[in-house]
């Protein structure tokens, strides 16, 4: 057993001295975990249903110490945090109705009647970052309990406390011992061993491009099912036409956000050339007007960055020669604080267009026409969000079909619902979650056929007899 120091971002204070299991617990936990699978599986889909209320009833009980304890661990506004606890709760609303909606299929084929089952995979791994804890548990825990998973949840190291919590309210709500599990670990013990453990059927990863690459090649040797939500540099696409007020107005909120750490972050700002100067000066009062400063404070919108580590690498995109254009405030003293920036690189390949930074940096850079916007957009390795803005529908339909990026919106920078589908094309990653469809990504589909004597027969089947007497009778 090892141990590791939590801190709180926005003071630098050792929060507690945390003990991280080793990879070996992970043996123990996976024949806990297909224990209580058995049985979960086993019980009436109402039932597991009601489980799942009565967990997100105990989640709602607790929203305001779950986000107390975000704030404390992870440095996120309070309101924020309140959001997603609250967030939580309505996955695994939304999730409750799943068991009773796993729907197979009955397929006409001849000599018989076929149909389809979404059946358990067994045990799922659920592997997740430190910049939304909660939440992205939840996204993968909730739709692979209403399958009829048993879930094991590896939190990141710097933020594990909220999900540690919630894996003790869900025993507390009566969901069955062993069925999901938090086991705080190392990445690269604990994690990796829940990627290659021959009992773990499917892992969810949430995390950088780099380690989600490490995690697909690790679970090949197994032929483990991977769905991957990895990295993004989405853009944020502003033209001539678009109401400038409200564009320059929501961009910070776009990209600052959680201070930066969202893979879905609009973390490059794209204006159209016509519009460019005043859409500059539009944005600054905005970028100034973010309220930066103590988590715990209602009134604000940007708290630290996670932790001093994480802090040197966003401060490498901002040397003293950065070509920044302005910048917000936020407090001196100790805590990871850094002030939103705003940089206008004068190359389109510069790193700071190119590389997901992950804190609150944005990058302008102008373009000339729809066509060059496209290609603008779409000139990254990754697609997993970004914002259109615009007031003709033709064209944000048309740019919205050509960005290549899973998670769109015009007019607005919103990503996140949990009754829509989310996840990202090319490096930002594989497969879904969230959304209607959710649950089957926990199941594997089984085809079963029963003979049926003398019954009905389908068109093929008939045309085959035709055939075979035609050629009989020839
Ligand atoms: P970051 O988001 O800081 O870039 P990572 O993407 O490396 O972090 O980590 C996301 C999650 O993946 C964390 O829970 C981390 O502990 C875990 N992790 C890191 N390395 C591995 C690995 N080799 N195998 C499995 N999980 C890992």
């Amino acid at each position: 057993m090892t141990t590791t120091d939590l801190h709180n971002p926005a003071d630098g204070s050792v929060l507690m001295t945390l003990d991280l299991l080793d990879a070996d617990a992970v043996d123990d936990a996976v024949a806990r975990a297909r224990t209580a699978q058995r049985a979960w599986a086993r019980l009436a889909p109402v039932e597991r249903g009601q489980a799942l209320r009565a967990f997100a009833d105990a989640v709602r009980d607790h929203v305001e110490e779950l986000a107390r304890l975000e704030v404390a661990n992870s440095g996120h506004p309070i309101g924020q945090a309140r959001w997603e606890a609250g967030h939580v709760a309505d996955v695994l609303t939304y999730y409750a109705a799943a068991p009773e909606r796993l729907f197979g299929r009955q397929i006409p084929v001849a000599g018989g009647i076929d149909m389809t089952f979404a059946e358990p995979i067994g045990v799922i791994g659920v592997i997740t970052p430190w910049n939304f804890p909660m939440t992205i548990a939840s996204w993968g825990f909730a739709p692979a309990l209403a399958a009829g998973n048993a879930v094991l949840v590896k939190p990141a190291e710097w933020t594990p406390l909220t999900t540690i919590r919630l894996g003790e309210i869900a025993v507390q709500a009566g969901l069955p011992d062993g069925l999901l599990q938090v086991l705080p670990g190392r990445g690269s013990v604990l994690g990796e061993r829940l990627v290659t453990h021959p009992g773990v059927g499917k892992v969810v990863f949430t995390g950088s491009t780099a380690t989600g690459a490490r995690v697909m090649a690790a679970a090949a040797p197994t032929v483990t099912n991977v769905t991957l939500e990895l990295g993004g540099k989405s853009a944020n696409v502003v033209f001539a036409d678009a109401d400038l007020e409200r564009a320059a107005a929501t961009a910070p909120y776009g990209v600052f956000e959680n201070a930066g750490q969202d893979c879905c972050a609009r973390s490059r700002i794209l204006v159209q050339e016509s519009v460019y100067e005043r859409f500059m000066e539009l944005l600054e009062p905005a970028v100034a007007g973010v309220r930066v400063g103590d988590p715990a404070d209602e009134a604000t919108e940007m708290g630290p960055l996670v932790s001093r580590p994480h802090w040197e690498k966003v401060a490498s995109y901002v040397p003293d020669d950065a070509p920044v254009a302005f910048r917000g405030s936020a407090p001196s003293g100790p805590g990871n604080w850094f002030a939103p920036t705003v940089l206008t690189p004068s190359s389109r390949t510069d790193r700071t267009v190119v590389e997901e930074i992950f804190g609150p940096v944005v990058t302008v850079l102008r373009f000339s026409d729809e066509a060059d916007a496209i290609a603008l957009a779409n000139d990254t390795a990754y697609g997993l969000s970004g914002s259109i803005w615009t007031r003709d529908v033709s064209r944000a339909f048309r740019v919205a079909r050509a960005v290549e990026a899973g998670n769109l919106s015009v007019n607005s920078h919103s990503s996140v619902r949990y009754a829509t589908p989310f996840g990202g094309f090319k490096q930002s990653g594989i497969g879904r979650e969230l959304g209607p469809d959710a649950p089957l990504a926990f199941t594997e589909t089984k085809n079963v056929f029963v003979a049926v004597e003398d019954g009905p027969r389908s068109d093929q089947q008939s045309v085959a007899v035709e055939d075979a007497a035609q050629e009989e009778s020839a």
